[in-house]
């Protein structure tokens, strides 16, 4: 008998039929005498179809007006969950984030979640009932409903198992766990069976939509063990917990180089071009960049000419429109002469924690993109991570070639 918290995609609960199949897994749970705590996310494409209904109104609308526009889609998931549930006998009930007891902070859009007070989560259990959470939400301070970003359901998931102290954090999804790269894009992709929080993080923030940032900060922290796994499938996914756990399983015979190639096509670059080379010009551009809540990924910057450079920088395409406001209110100021931007750009990055002991990771990977004749406009590392900005037609050649180049297909 555990406590288990079951998190279920949108693209799990899209229709009335998958609906239903995951009713029988939850309840399956349920009967293998377990508590059960299910989240889920909007069904299907409804959080993009909300944000296109939004578009057709406005193109800056208010963000808590936004935020009460979005999280409706999982509202919509929690009741049909629900009525499936009770429709084959089981004794249930949905809670919106706010009634589950999720604190978050101010940042509309992008909250944070503060707190979780789960009394109402823990009542409902003790009465033997399925309780049915909606993800990518909680109340914040001003009692206003807030969004938990973009595949926000997921940090619903791991911070509600962190806050009940769940024996198992489940994430079902429609791939059967996290794989060496999208394997939307490379057929012959492995599935990972452990992976570290440091490469699922670095994963996340280049791209890999498979588990959201934020909830692998959260499982870090708290030490949550996250599995991933198939929604239609009962077999293993991928567990996700701490590089220590990892290499005393696998051994440190069997560390491996590159752990995986993930690819964002979120990506915008924005070029502001010809700008006095003194102190302090960065400083205000990416203060007033930072003030705007505008988050920004990659940046160069030219060598100077006749006391003038140029800095390009790259930020998500979401926040395209507001970067080009904020640069249009400083420009003058910071006495550019133009600002441009390219929409056809995206990051290939390959992640590893082997790199950290082997030297010449960055080396192969140029090299195979200059194979494959791709050029590139911006190169950024961490520890673990290598990215470039590419040409975004180029996406499905480099990271193939990638993936190729470092071992990583199934049959070798
Ligand atoms: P959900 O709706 O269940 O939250 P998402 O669409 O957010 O699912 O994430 C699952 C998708 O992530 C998969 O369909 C897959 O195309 C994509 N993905 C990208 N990179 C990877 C990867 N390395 N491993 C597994 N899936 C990946
Ligand atoms: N429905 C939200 C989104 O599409 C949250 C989630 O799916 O996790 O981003
Ligand atoms: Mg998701």
């Amino acid at each position: 008998m555990g406590l288990v918290v079951m998190k279920f995609g949108g693209s799990s609960v899209a229709d009335a039929d998958k609906m239903k199949k995951v009713a029988a897994r939850v309840i399956d749970k349920k009967k293998q005498g377990n508590r059960v705590v299910v989240v889920v996310s909007a069904p299907g494409d409804m959080t993009d179809d909300l944000i296109a209904m939004c578009e057709k109104i406005t193109a800056t609308p208010d963000d808590r007006e936004l935020d009460m526009l979005l999280s409706t889609g999982e509202q919509v998931s929690i009741a049909l969950l629900s009525m499936a549930i009770k429709k084959m006998g089981q004794s249930v009930i949905s809670l919106t984030g706010p009634q589950a007891g999720i604190y978050a902070d101010t940042t509309h859009t992008k909250a944070r979640i503060i707190k979780i007070i789960p009394t109402k989560i823990l009542k409902e259990l003790s009465r033997r009932k399925i309780v049915v959470v909606a993800g990518f939400q909680g109340i914040n301070p001003n009692d206003d409903i807030a969004t938990l970003g973009r595949g926000g359901s997921d940090l619903t998931a791991v911070a509600l198992a962190a806050a009940l102290k769940a024996d198992f954090c489940e994430i079902y999804t429609d791939v059967a766990g996290v794989y060496t790269t999208d394997p939307r894009v490379v057929a012959d992709a492995r599935k990972i069976h452990y992976i570290s929080y440091e490469e699922m993080l670095e994963m996340a923030g280049t791209g890999a939509q498979v588990m959201q940032g934020r909830s692998i900060e959260v499982g870090k922290k708290n030490k949550v063990d996250i599995h991933v796994r198939s929604t239609f499938s009962p077999a293993d996914g991928t567990i996700i917990t701490s590089e220590e756990a990892i290499t005393s399983r696998r051994g440190a015979m069997e560390e491996v180089l590159l752990t995986a190639v993930t690819f964002d096509r979120n990506q915008v670059k924005l070029s502001v071009v010809d700008l006095p080379d003194i102190p302090g010009i960065a400083a205000k551009m990416f203060g007033a960049l930072a003030v705007g809540g505008i988050n920004v990924d990659m940046i160069i910057q030219s060598a100077a000419q006749d006391k003038r450079n140029d800095i390009s920088f790259t930020v998500s395409r979401s926040d395209l429109k507001k970067t080009q406001k904020v640069l249009g209110k400083i420009r003058k100021d910071l006495k550019a002469a133009n600002i441009i931007y390219d929409k056809d750009v995206a990051k290939v990055s390959i992640i590893g924690v082997g790199m950290k002991s082997h030297p010449g990771v960055a080396a192969t990977m140029f090299t195979v993109l200059a194979d494959n004749k791709i050029n590139i406009e911006m190169i950024s590392t961490s520890e673990i991570k290598i990215s470039c900005i590419i040409d975004n037609a180029a996406v499905n050649k480099a990271v193939t070639a990638l993936h190729a180049a470092f071992g990583l297909n199934k049959r070798q």
